[in-house]
C-alpha cells in the first residue's frame, strides 16, 4: 500500500455531504447526493426563458432566464434573473412582487405615449 503526500496548496479530498431536504420545486428533488461542497448544494426549479429583443443584441434577441432558487444553509427561497450581459439579481419573494408592480406600471406608463399619439391621429383624422 502506497500512501501519496498531499502537496501544499492541493485541497484533500472532501467526502461526501449528506444529502439537504430539497424544496418541493427542485429540479433534482433528490437532496443533491455526492455533493463534496456545501455551496453545490443548492436546489433551482425549471428555468423560465424569455427573449429580451432590446437588450444587448436586438438582433439576436438575448435571452433572460428566471428560476427558484435555495441554498443548503439557508432555508429562505429567492429567484434569480439572469441578463443576457451574465448579471444575476437575487430577489426575495416580497422583492419580486414589488419589481412585478413597478414594471408593470413602468409598462403602462410607457404605453401612455402610444394611446395619446393614437388619439392625437384619430383627432387629426377627424378635422380633416
Ligand atoms: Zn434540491
Amino acid at each position: 500500500m502506497s500512501v501519496t503526500p498531499i502537496k501544499p496548496g492541493v485541497e484533500a479530498t472532501r467526502a461526501e455531504l449528506p444529502p439537504v431536504r430539497c424544496a418541493s420545486w427542485c429540479v433534482h428533488g433528490d437532496g443533491h447526493p455526492g455533493s463534496r461542497h456545501r455551496e453545490d448544494q443548492y436546489c433551482y426549479s425549471i428555468y423560465l426563458e424569455m427573449k429580451a429583443r432590446l437588450h444587448v443584441d436586438p438582433d439576436e434577441g438575448d435571452t433572460v432566464t428566471v428560476y427558484a432558487r435555495k441554498d443548503a444553509d439557508n432555508d429562505q427561497p429567492f429567484v434569480v434573473v439572469c441578463t443576457p450581459d451574465d448579471v444575476e439579481m437575487r430577489l426575495t419573494n416580497r422583492e419580486v412582487h414589488g419589481l412585478i408592480e413597478r414594471l408593470q406600471h413602468a409598462a403602462w406608463v410607457a404605453e401612455q405615449d402610444r394611446r395619446e399619439r393614437g388619439a392625437f391621429e384619430l383627432g387629426r383624422d377627424s378635422v380633416r
